[in-house]
């Protein structure tokens, strides 16, 4: 049964008031880390799963990059990603924090929703800024595989989601939709050689105690970016599927 090996890696970090993950939590400052997947396939080789913040993001002096700068601050990772034999980056969706590292890294193929791109590209410069998509971070020309032409499968024991695009073609990594937060978000369903899986949930949530205890983050985080009903519907499937099968390993991206 193809496999993949996972191992997470900060792709730098940012600073916020617990309470804004999770209103449960006190307005102490903590650490957000961008995590970076780095997914290793037998045949495949090394496959990233978002890219967390970059210099280009740092550098970028357009108007959007530089609010986002002044809204969010962060700090860059000290360590550089592994990259040797990297084959393909999978784009959970298209904030800076996630696809801030692409220009850095390797000129590889990149999955993504082709709807989402699509959408984003055509929105007024100010929507764009609304929806924090900065374009200049995206390289100057890529190879697009796009999920939604990935085959479309059931995922075995996902209930109650049940939609999946297996990008391998082999089970072994299936890309979930997790509608809400951003426009086209994917999480990625990952099998590993002991039969585990792991499911990183990208920004469906921000902390763990989103899923494990439905406790919402505060309200302007709700409302910034993103569809509020949806990021709840979403959140709530999410906690299902952990109330259902415990054992399964969630990871979102800032945890
Ligand atoms: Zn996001």
């Amino acid at each position: 049964m193809p496999y993949v090996d996972l191992t997470l890696h900060s792709g730098g970090h940012c600073r916020e008031r617990a309470w804004f993950v999770d209103r449960t939590r006190g307005f102490a400052k903590i650490t957000l880390p961008a995590l970076v997947a780095a997914l290793r396939h037998p045949k495949a080789g090394l496959i990233f799963f978002d890219t967390g913040y970059g210099p280009h993001l740092a550098n970028s002096t357009s108007f959007p990059a530089r609010l986002y700068r002044r809204l969010l601050p962060f700090t860059l990772a000290s360590e550089p990603l592994p990259t040797d034999g990297l084959s393909a980056i999978v784009v959970s969706h298209f904030h800076p924090d996630h696809i801030g590292g692409l220009r850095s890294l390797p000129a590889v193929p990149l999955y993504h929703s082709r709807e989402a791109l699509h959408q984003l590209r055509t929105l007024s410069p100010y929507q764009r800024a609304r929806h924090a998509f900065l374009p200049e971070l995206l390289p100057p020309s890529f190879t697009s595989r796009a999920i939604e032409d990935c085959p479309r499968v059931t995922p075995p024991d996902l209930a109650p989601f049940t939609e999946a695009y297996d990008l391998l073609h082999d089970g072994s990594l299936l890309a979930i939709p997790l509608p809400g937060h951003a426009l086209g978000q994917h999480g990625l369903l990952c099998r590993h050689r002991d039969g585990s899986e792991t499911f990183l949930v990208a920004d469906a949530a921000w902390v763990l105690t989103n899923i494990t205890h439905l406790s919402l983050p505060a309200e302007p985080a709700l409302r910034i970016l993103g569809h509020r009903p949806t990021i709840l519907a979403t959140l709530k499937k999410l906690h299902a599927l952990h109330r259902r099968r415990p054992t399964l390993r969630l990871v979102p991206s800032h945890a």
